[in-house]
């Protein structure tokens, strides 16, 4: 029997164990796969030139189109401001942070170190944490609750691990879709986990499509491309290489229906692979980068054009076919500010918390690029101490 068990191995859920461990309990962490954790390049902290907690909520709210729980929104603002000290986070030459402005953010605001700050954390997490936590590579098939304790069932061993709370970190749904850039470990398993005990669920119809995810060649097909580069320069051409999109503060959501509404008009560029992609959309159109500066490329850029490159593409000089695609679960399991799961009639689950994207209502219907990292971090850590309190 451990104190608190987490399921899922990104990072609301090692940031969860860290916190509970921290907090004196005992951790057990069961994960099936890395889901989407380690592809996050930057999140968003609110303390750039003229930004604020109130603007980050603004800007939060604005664009999850009046479907997000305020009071999460709130949370998230607030709490996002400490990951300004805790980090070592790119800098610019003048010593202050390096800040891209991503879709949805009314200021430069997104952080990151070297664009992998998801890995970098898992990794310094685990570090820290090295030897504190029980950690199982397997999936969870069933969670039930009985004498006292939670029962996890887990598929590969069989086993079944007992905890008197738990954590969900189980991530999203979008590893369903064929045509996505999430890995197929995310099923949405822990969703269904909470309904199984009661709890409830919203926005369940709310899936946020990444408007530029590389469809061809090959070798980058299902990989995004940044959309911080429509701030530098980067636009949108249909197959007669005219521009149809140019508002750059478009937020994610509409990008990606004008995007459809070019293709659907027969103005889409055709992938030009036959049906290898299962589902996978044929036609895209071209993201279009050649007009951001070749050194802000190969500076800021540096992943994306040395994975082009690798695949054949010079993107300082060719545009990148790109279409859009099942990014983000935006809804999910129902929870307060001390992410605490919650059932349809508002009292939490005794003992049952969870964090990140299994969760909905911080996003409403459209996140902004960045938040999913901020939210993560901060609802990660509440739910770990939460849950060791309640052990405590
Ligand atoms: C390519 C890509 C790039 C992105 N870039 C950014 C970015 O730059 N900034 C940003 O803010 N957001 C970004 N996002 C979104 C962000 O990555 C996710 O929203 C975030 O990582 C979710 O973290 P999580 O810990 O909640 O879930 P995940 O990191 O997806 O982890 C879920 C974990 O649960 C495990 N799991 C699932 N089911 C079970 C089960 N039954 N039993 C055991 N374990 C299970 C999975 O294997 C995995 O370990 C990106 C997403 C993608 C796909």
């Amino acid at each position: 029997m451990v104190d608190v068990l987490v399921i899922g191995g990104g990072l609301a859920g090692w940031r969860a164990a860290e916190a509970a461990a921290d907090a004196g309990a005992t951790v057990g962490l069961v994960a099936r796969g890395a889901g989407n954790s380690p592809d996050i390049h930057a999140l968003n902290v609110p303390v750039g030139p003229g930004d604020s907690v109130e603007r980050f909520a603004a800007d939060t709210l604005a664009s999850g189109r009046g479907a997000c729980d305020p009071a999460l929104v709130g949370t998230l603002a607030r709490e996002s401001v400490a990951l300004a000290g805790e980090f070592p986070w790119d800098r610019n030459p003048d010593g202050s942070l390096a800040m891209l402005q991503p879709l949805g953010c009314s200021v430069p605001r997104c952080v990151s170190i070297g664009h992998h700050i998801g890995a970098w954390a898992l990794a310094n997490i685990r570090r820290t944490l090295a030897g504190r936590v029980e950690a199982t590579r397997d999936r969870v098939v069933a969670l039930s609750f009985g004498d006292g304790a939670f029962s996890a069932k887990l598929q590969d061993s069989g086993a079944t691990v007992r905890a008197r709370a738990v954590v969900l970190a189980t991530g999203g749904w979008c590893g369903k879709y064929a045509f996505s850039d999430n890995p197929p470990d995310l099923q949405g398993d822990g969703i269904e986990m909470a309904r199984a005990l009661g709890a409830a669920l919203r926005d369940m119809d709310a899936i946020q499509y990444e408007p530029t995810v590389a469809l061809a060649p090959s070798a980058v097909r299902g990989i995004p491309v940044i959309t911080t580069m429509l701030f530098e320069g980067a636009t949108f051409r249909n197959r007669d290489g005219a521009e149809f999109l140019q508002d750059i503060h478009a937020n994610k959501d509409s990008i990606s229906r004008a995007i459809f509404a070019e293709i659907e008009a027969g103005r889409g560029v055709p992938a030009g692979q036959g049906g290898d992609g299962g589902d996978a959309p044929q036609s895209g159109v071209w993201f279009d980068a050649t007009g951001v500066p070749a050194e802000v490329l190969r500076t800021r850029y540096a992943d994306t054009v040395n994975r082009y490159g690798a695949a054949g593409v010079d993107i300082t000089r060719e545009p990148m076919l790109v279409a859009p695609a099942p990014h983000t679960s935006l809804g999910g399991v129902a929870v307060d500010s001390r992410c605490r799961v919650l059932r349809p009639d508002g009292t939490p689950i005794q003992g049952l918390f969870a964090a990140g994207e299994v969760t909905g209502g911080v996003h409403g219907l459209n996140r902004i690029g960045g938040n999913a990292g901020t939210e993560v971090l901060v609802f990660g850590r509440i739910a770990g101490r939460e849950a060791a309190a309640y052990v405590a």
